[in-house]
Protein backbone atom coordinates (compact mmCIF):
# COMPACT_ATOMS: atom_id res chain seq x y z
CA UNK A 1 0.00 0.00 0.00
CA UNK A 2 1.41 3.44 -1.02
CA UNK A 3 2.05 5.72 2.09
CA UNK A 4 -0.70 8.88 1.17
CA UNK A 5 0.88 11.87 3.47
CA UNK A 6 -1.64 14.60 3.85
CA UNK A 7 0.03 17.86 3.69
CA UNK A 8 -2.69 19.61 5.17
CA UNK A 9 -2.97 17.39 8.58
CA UNK A 10 0.88 15.72 8.36
CA UNK A 11 -1.13 12.20 8.71
CA UNK A 12 -1.13 9.38 6.52
CA UNK A 13 -4.20 8.22 4.48
CA UNK A 14 -5.70 5.25 5.65
CA UNK A 15 -7.25 2.75 3.24
CA UNK A 16 -11.15 3.44 3.19
CA UNK A 17 -12.33 0.60 0.70
CA UNK A 18 -10.31 -1.53 -1.86
CA UNK A 19 -11.65 -1.85 -6.00
CA UNK A 20 -13.86 1.27 -5.91
CA UNK A 21 -14.55 2.37 -9.50
CA UNK A 22 -14.80 6.00 -10.89
CA UNK A 23 -15.68 7.44 -14.22
CA UNK A 24 -13.39 9.40 -16.34
CA UNK A 25 -15.69 12.29 -18.14
CA UNK A 26 -14.36 13.80 -21.72
CA UNK A 27 -15.46 17.47 -22.46
CA UNK A 28 -17.64 18.17 -25.74
CA UNK A 29 -19.39 20.95 -26.82
CA UNK A 30 -22.29 20.52 -24.93
CA UNK A 31 -20.20 19.69 -21.81
CA UNK A 32 -18.86 16.36 -20.25
CA UNK A 33 -19.57 13.19 -20.88
CA UNK A 34 -18.82 9.25 -19.65
CA UNK A 35 -15.34 8.14 -21.30
CA UNK A 36 -13.84 5.76 -19.60
CA UNK A 37 -14.63 4.04 -16.06
CA UNK A 38 -11.55 3.30 -13.83
CA UNK A 39 -10.69 0.90 -11.03
CA UNK A 40 -8.76 1.74 -7.81
CA UNK A 41 -8.51 2.20 -3.73
CA UNK A 42 -10.41 4.74 -1.93
CA UNK A 43 -7.86 6.02 0.42
CA UNK A 44 -9.49 8.58 3.34
CA UNK A 45 -7.58 11.11 5.72
CA UNK A 46 -9.00 10.72 9.37
CA UNK A 47 -7.66 14.09 10.21
CA UNK A 48 -9.68 16.50 7.37
CA UNK A 49 -12.01 14.04 5.85
CA UNK A 50 -10.02 14.68 2.23
CA UNK A 51 -10.49 11.76 0.00
CA UNK A 52 -8.46 10.22 -3.23
CA UNK A 53 -8.54 7.60 -5.43
CA UNK A 54 -4.76 5.75 -5.74
CA UNK A 55 -3.55 2.65 -7.09
CA UNK A 56 -5.82 3.31 -10.35
CA UNK A 57 -5.40 0.16 -12.80
CA UNK A 58 -2.98 0.93 -15.90
CA UNK A 59 -6.24 0.08 -18.14
CA UNK A 60 -10.08 1.39 -17.69
CA UNK A 61 -12.62 -1.10 -16.89
CA UNK A 62 -14.93 -0.27 -20.12
CA UNK A 63 -14.68 2.72 -22.47
CA UNK A 64 -17.19 4.48 -24.09
CA UNK A 65 -17.51 3.05 -26.96
CA UNK A 66 -17.61 -0.43 -25.96
CA UNK A 67 -21.45 -2.11 -26.26
CA UNK A 68 -23.05 -1.56 -22.81
CA UNK A 69 -20.95 1.11 -21.54
CA UNK A 70 -23.75 2.87 -19.55
CA UNK A 71 -25.04 -0.14 -17.79
CA UNK A 72 -21.77 -1.80 -16.91
CA UNK A 73 -21.12 2.10 -15.15
CA UNK A 74 -24.56 1.97 -13.13
CA UNK A 75 -23.33 -0.90 -12.23
CA UNK A 76 -20.12 -0.59 -11.22
CA UNK A 77 -21.71 2.49 -8.99
CA UNK A 78 -18.71 5.29 -8.79
CA UNK A 79 -17.60 6.82 -6.35
CA UNK A 80 -17.24 9.91 -8.66
CA UNK A 81 -17.27 11.24 -11.94
CA UNK A 82 -14.21 13.47 -12.49
CA UNK A 83 -14.40 16.13 -14.74
CA UNK A 84 -10.96 17.23 -15.37
CA UNK A 85 -8.60 17.02 -18.25
CA UNK A 86 -4.92 15.17 -17.52
CA UNK A 87 -3.86 15.81 -20.94
CA UNK A 88 -3.62 19.28 -22.87
CA UNK A 89 -6.78 20.18 -23.78
CA UNK A 90 -8.57 21.86 -21.48
CA UNK A 91 -12.18 23.61 -22.67
CA UNK A 92 -11.83 26.53 -20.40
CA UNK A 93 -8.04 27.05 -21.59
CA UNK A 94 -8.92 26.39 -25.05
CA UNK A 95 -11.66 29.11 -24.98
CA UNK A 96 -9.18 31.99 -23.40
CA UNK A 97 -6.63 30.93 -25.86
CA UNK A 98 -9.52 31.00 -28.76
CA UNK A 99 -10.41 34.37 -27.20
CA UNK A 100 -13.73 32.60 -26.54
CA UNK A 101 -13.71 33.20 -22.61
CA UNK A 102 -16.34 36.16 -20.96
ZN1 LIG B 1 -6.03 15.68 6.06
Amino acid sequence: MPMVPCVRCARFYKVKAVGVTFEEGFPTENGWRGYKLWAGDLYECEGCGAQAVIGVAQQPLAEHYQPGYVDRVAKANPVCRVNDCTGAFNPEKAAVLQGGAS
